[in-house]
């Protein structure tokens, strides 16, 4: 096999999306795998759509994820010479051609095709014009494209190496364009002149350029280059098979970084999205998916996007995050919420993490479940409200535990669980009748961490003017 060369190739116009970071992915498994280069190309020749800002986010995007490169970036629009010599010299060899037919002309052409039934295709109508006649536009400076001379007859393969072998009929192509009036490559040549430039050995891209590998082949062939192998990934599809789009919620990295995911989940994720290791398991570290990855193993079949399935992963990286890499994850969360300032307590914060990440599986939810242990003011869950404030006698219940709470002197959560053991017992109650109120009183919620380790990290005071709080609302609604 060759020295393995891989690149990936964004077109800069807009954010990473999931679509293309898996083939980033791909290529930088597969070069990692092979102990290979990663290249990092930017097609960036549509100079009206390309943006600095977009090759900053897939740029950010990637880093985010990890997935780094050896070389690059190279951008295609500062290698323009490069792509004119190449057209020039397919010209000189007769292998391409000056066009110079006007939009009507070829407007005119399309219309006859559409009338014989026949796809829209370029008749050949300047492939053979005389060189004198060449000269004289020229000269007149009329407008042309440089068009490749396709073989009217026979097959051209695109040996796959997930795929097998796709035939194409040389007759379904015509003439296309390599160079554009405004002297800029089409994709297809632009593509295969770098590719060829930078010693690329495989090219991993997404099925939807399969059409576009046999008009680059050719292009090859004209050149007289070596060719790379091919490898398509299959499309992802939205769980109802359809194409993905917005209507399908995040498809962005940066998105999903928004919300709250951790980027090892999202990899391990996307990688999901064609592949999986051979033991079948479905979590499992980068480091044994560089060890195992191989293109054989990639499948035809498209990949179904479903985010309850990364979110379900997500859950199960921050389960297993160290705790300090998760606190300061939440941190930008809690100060996006206005729970924290930038004069924030870290170990405190830290406390509240691991207290409430056991049932998260966002950073954005881990903050979000913190919001009680920072804000004073929040509602009652309202069916906790109906459940446990609106018995009665839950509000001298509720006095009691206030007399005790005050007579602990280290507040933490094995004296305050005692002090709460003992006045179940001296009331003869059930314990949820104490915990349950509780719990709404200086939680809001129903659910979460342990009753006193809540207690132990709100603290006495806290706790205590809570609970008091929770006796007022109860007295009121009673209309006492
Ligand atoms: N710029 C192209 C794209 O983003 C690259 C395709 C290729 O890998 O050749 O789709």
């Amino acid at each position: 096999m060759r020295d393995v060369r891989v690149r990936f190739a964004p077109s800069p116009t807009g954010n990473l999306h999931i679509g293309g970071a898996r083939t980033a992915l791909f290529n930088w498994l597969f070069a990692r795998h092979n102990n290979g280069k990663m290249i990092l190309r930017v097609d960036d020749t549509d100079l009206e759509r390309s943006t600095g800002d977009s090759m900053k986010a897939i740029i950010d995007g990637l880093k985010w994820l990890g997935i780094d490169w050896d070389e690059g970036p190279i951008y295609q629009s500062k290698r323009l010479d490069l792509y004119k010599n190449y057209a020039d010299k397919l010209v000189k060899e007769g292998k391409a051609y000056y066009c110079f037919c006007t939009k009507e002309e070829l407007d005119e052409m399309r219309k006859e095709a559409q009338k014989a039934g026949k796809p829209p295709m370029y008749s050949g109508k300047c492939r053979n014009l005389p060189a004198d006649e060449v000269k004289k536009y020229m000269d007149e400076g009329k407008k042309y494209v440089v068009r490749l001379k396709v073989p009217k007859e026979g097959k051209t393969t695109v040996h796959d190496i997930i795929r097998g072998d796709v035939e194409f009929d040389n007759s379904t192509f015509d003439d296309f364009i390599i160079m554009k009036s405004d002297n800029m490559p089409t994709y297809n040549f632009a593509t295969v002149i770098d590719d060829y430039d930078l010693k690329i050995s495989h090219i991993i891209r997404g099925e939807e350029h399969l059409s576009n590998t046999p008009k680059q082949i050719l292009i090859y062939d004209a050149l007289g280059f070596e060719k790379p192998s091919f490898a398509h990934v299959s499309m992802i599809l939205a769980p109802d098979r359809s194409k993905l789009s917005k209507r399908h919620g995040a498809t962005s990295v940066q998105e999903f970084r928004d919300l709250g995911y951790l980027p090892e989940a999202i990899i391990n994720y996307i990688t999901l999205l064609g592949w999986i290791p051979s033991d079948g398991e479905e979590v499992f570290s980068t480091e044994k998916s560089i060890s195992e990855f191989t293109l054989d193993r990639v499948s035809k079949n498209p990949a179904i996007y479903d985010t309850k399935k990364l979110t379900w992963l997500n859950g199960i990286y921050i389960r297993d995050c160290d705790i300090d890499r998760l606190t300061k994850e939440v941190i930008p969360f809690l100060i996006n919420k206005g729970l924290i300032g930038d004069n924030y307590d870290y170990d405190y914060i830290k406390k509240v993490v691991s207290a409430v990440r056991e049932r998260e599986k966002t950073l954005n939810e881990i903050a979000e479940a913190m919001s009680y242990y920072f804000n004073d003011e929040f509602d009652y869950d309202e069916k906790g409200v109906k459940k446990y404030f609106e018995k009665d006698g839950v509000d001298n219940i509720l006095k009691e535990a206030i007399e005790v709470l005050d007579k602990v002197d280290d507040f933490n959560l094995v004296e305050t669980e005692k002090a709460y053991r003992d006045l179940i017992e001296k009331l003869d109650i059930k314990s949820g009748d104490l915990f349950h109120p509780t719990r709404l009183a200086i939680s809001g919620k129903t659910f979460g961490p342990g009753l006193f380790d809540i207690m132990e990290l709100l603290g006495k005071k806290k706790t205590i003017e809570r609970i008091k709080k929770a006796i007022k609302y109860i007295e009121n609604i009673k209309g006492k």
